[in-house]
């Protein structure tokens, strides 16, 4: 039987042409950047380039970029380096964020709140997981050092309104930075138009490597390292540059800008077609985060009296790979925390599913998934 990958929300395979382009940078151009000869000289050449074609992507400077090792790294550097420095400056000692966020920042924010003497304020998202402008405006104050809110949402799909958040924000001079690792896929990134003054990539999520990420941090933004030693990435993040895996993520990038709306026009027909069998044929189904302002590859449900996690082993023993939500989830026997977010009764919350597409899946996938899941809900809710 094939194996049918919907899940491509949790990772996405590397492009061909990625891999490509990263291959010299393991063998021939192996040199250090930091190394003055001229095999160092080549790497740094490498990642100079890479930082030039990011930045181009985001509209900003290449100094404006700082190469991480993946995306759950940049929404540590943004949360941590700048609510650190901001206090140091001002004394302001809030961090407002959503109730949906990604554990990245999240568990980063609950961190500072436990260790480091940071007040945490965790703002209501709608029934759609949206976090409206007019929830942060009523947040935030001269204490707030930080706000944070994801571009797009990992489990649901729902893309929040980025741009009236950050005016929000630089109304009230606070920082603004926005979790995009989920939404560079397919939203746009240029950093000017979303006003945003930290935003974090991880390039596996758009079929670069897993194990790289970027933050870009707007010029005059205050920020402190939290990886130190060298002075890699302008004494920003210590440690030898990635050689590989930085072009990887440059290439990965430019790709996607440049076939943005090629990918999400043989992606999107088929998720509405999903999404539409799939409420029309199953009982008791619901569509989870924004029916209009999601991802166009993402579809997630819940299934009343269902148990998640067996639905998810049906479907994988049926050929299917999708997730409940999170990866990092699996195994919980708890509704996430954004299905609570969402204000999910438990019964509903427990029977999550999210269906993801990209660019190898087929209409003929779909079909198959469509044919298979109604009796495997039927069974997921027997247990
Ligand atoms: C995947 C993801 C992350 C974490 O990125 P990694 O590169 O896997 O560390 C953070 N935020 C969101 C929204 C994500 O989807």
């Amino acid at each position: 039987m094939d194996k049918i990958y919907l899940d491509y929300a949790a990772t996405t395979p590397v492009d061909s042409r990625v891999l490509e382009a990263m291959l010299p940078y393991f063998s021939d151009s192996f040199g250090n950047p930091s190394s003055v000869h001229r095999y160092g000289q080549r790497a740094e050449a490498a990642v100079e380039d890479a930082r030039e074609t990011v930045a181009a992507v985001l509209g900003c400077r290449p100094e404006e970029v700082i190469f991480t090792s993946c995306g759950s790294e940049s929404d540590n550097l943004a949360l941590r380096g700048a609510a650190l420095a901001v206090r140091q400056q001002t004394g302001a000692n809030w961090i407002l964020t959503s109730r949906a966020e990604h554990p990245a920042v999240s568990k980063t924010a609950a961190d500072l709140e436990k260790h480091y003497g940071f007040h945490v304020e965790w703002l209501e998202v709608d029934e759609f997981g949206r976090l409206l402008p007019e929830a942060v405006e009523k947040a935030i104050c001269k204490e707030t050092a930080l706000v944070s809110v994801m571009y797009a949402n990992n489990e649901i799909g729902t893309i929040n309104p980025i741009r009236e958040i950050a005016e929000v924000c630089h109304r009230h001079g606070v920082l603004f930075h926005t979790d995009a690792v989920q939404a560079a896929a397919y939203l746009p990134v240029n950093v000017d138009d979303l006003g945003v003054d930290l935003l974090s990539l991880g390039a596996h999520k758009f079929y670069g490597p897993k194990g790289v990420g970027a933050l870009y941090v707007r010029k005059g933004t205050p920020l402190l390292p939290v990886l130190t030693g060298g002075g890699q990435e302008g004494g920003r993040r210590a440690g030898t540059s990635n050689v590989p895996y930085l072009v990887g993520l440059g290439e990965a990038l430019r790709l996607t800008a440049a076939e943005r709306e090629a990918r999400a026009a043989h992606v999107r027909p088929l998720r509405d077609h999903l999404i539409g069998a799939v409420l029309e044929s199953i009982p008791e189904a619901r569509l989870t985060g924004h029916p209009a302002e999601r991802l166009p590859n993402h579809a997630s449900f819940v299934f009343r009296g269902a148990d998640g996690n067996a639905l998810l082993q049906l479907l994988d023993a049926a050929g299917f790979a999708c997730s409940s939500g999170s990866a990092c989830k699996t195994g919980n026997p708890e509704p996430s925390e954004v299905m609570t977010a969402l204000g999910l009764p438990r019964e509903w919350g427990l029977g999550s599913l999210r269906v993801t597409l990209g660019a190898q899946t087929t209409a003929q996938e779909v079909e198959q998934f469509l044919q298979a899941l109604p009796s495997l809900v039927e069974k997921a809710r027997r247990r």
